[in-house]
């Protein structure tokens, strides 16, 4: 194959694995979930909205990025706001033709600001989801259960709980949240009943923690896959126990430079990582909060990080590798979707 920088980015099919659904509103819907529950915002139109509630330059800290959701967040008051977000991100990933995704969401985060039920929500999801689905929208989704270290260990038991009664809607289960002081052993008790149900499991580590804690969630945990790992490029061993072990990582290049993992997207090690045998993917992250799609991480990859062609389709054959979602519809996506990937692995 050529190396040249031929590829349509945005025509291009592509996957998706690192997405939360509550980080994918648009901001009109903001304003008319807002507007429709009776919660204050600080602008009426986009454009006033805007400046405070996304996130497009750098900020000191993953917990003052984490702090920004909150607009978002609390417009979300309803059965029917969970079903019309989660068909519009549908709908986002199928307008820049990423053909297979994993959405994650926190049933906590998300039903937090409504008080709703955790199961209705998750109803409402998968309603939602099905609706973009039925009006024509080319994306084979899969869900992530999430739950966030913020609201401590009696959530992360009820979201196993949860992820457990709701398995058959789920492919995957995800840390995430505030980092530093929560580390992987934390949860080694609390997740093991989760070892047995055939979902996938994920962590946000290495984000802005330590090394160790990539490390940890790998040794104590057994994680298949790691949000972002950002900090594995920093010690050699770890780098090299991923490598060992086949873990994949998420890696969001403009979500790590605007949370401040990187100085800069040109210096994200995504690329010195692929050179070393990592299983790296591309993500969005929160593509709403932050005012970008997954065609602008690869426009970045391509410009900023020297993303050849081979490199896209390395990664993106890594992604549907590593995807949680079942073998046959993975088999089946890549069929009709992905021949531009051409025959290799
Ligand atoms: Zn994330």
């Amino acid at each position: 194959m050529p190396d040249s920088a031929s590829l349509d980015l945005r025509a291009t099919s592509k996957v998706e694995l690192h997405r939360h659904l509550e980080g994918s509103l648009r901001l009109r819907t903001i304003i008319d979930l807002s507007r429709e529950a009776g919660v204050p915002l600080p602008g009426r139109t986009a454009a006033e909205l805007a400046p405070r509630a996304l996130l497009v330059s750098p900020v000191d800290s993953l917990e003052d990025a984490l702090a920004g959701f909150a607009i978002a967040q609390s417009s979300i008051r309803s059965y029917d706001a969970v079903r019309r977000i989660a068909r519009e991100a549908v709908e986002d990933l199928d307008r820049e033709n990423v053909r297979l995704a994993e959405l994650r969401f926190s049933p906590h985060f998300l039903c937090e600001p409504g008080g709703l039920d955790w199961d209705g929500a998750m109803d409402a999801v998968v309603a939602g989801v099905h609706e973009a689905v039925d009006a024509g929208c080319d994306v084979a989704v899969g869900l992530i259960a999430i739950f966030s270290r913020d609201y401590g260990l009696e959530s992360a038991r009820a979201t196993v709980d949860f992820a457990l009664r709701h398995h058959d809607q789920l492919v995957g289960f995800d840390i995430a949240g505030t980092e530093v002081g929560f580390p992987p052993r934390t949860y080694r008790q609390v997740l093991s009943p989760l070892l047995d149900s055939g979902l996938g499991l994920t962590a946000h580590y290495g984000e802005s923690g330590p090394p160790d804690y990539p490390r940890e969630a790998i040794e104590t945990l057994g994680v298949a896959r790691l949000g972002h790992g950002l900090t594995v490029a920093q010690d050699d061993a770890v780098r090299d126990l991923v490598v060992a072990r086949g873990v994949v990582l998420e890696m969001c290049p403009t979500s790590n430079w605007l949370t401040g993992g990187v100085a800069s997207v040109a210096e994200h090690p995504v690329r010195r990582l692929l050179r070393d045998g990592v299983k790296v993917t591309i993500n969005s992250d929160d593509p709403g909060y932050m005012g970008i799609d997954l065609s602008h991480e690869w426009e970045v990859a391509r410009t900023e990080i020297r993303f050849t062609d081979e490199d896209l389709r390395t990664v993106t054959r890594t992604a549907i590798d590593a995807s949680f979602l079942p073998q046959h519809v993975k088999d089946r996506v890549r069929a009709r979707h992905f021949v531009w990937l051409g025959e290799g692995r």
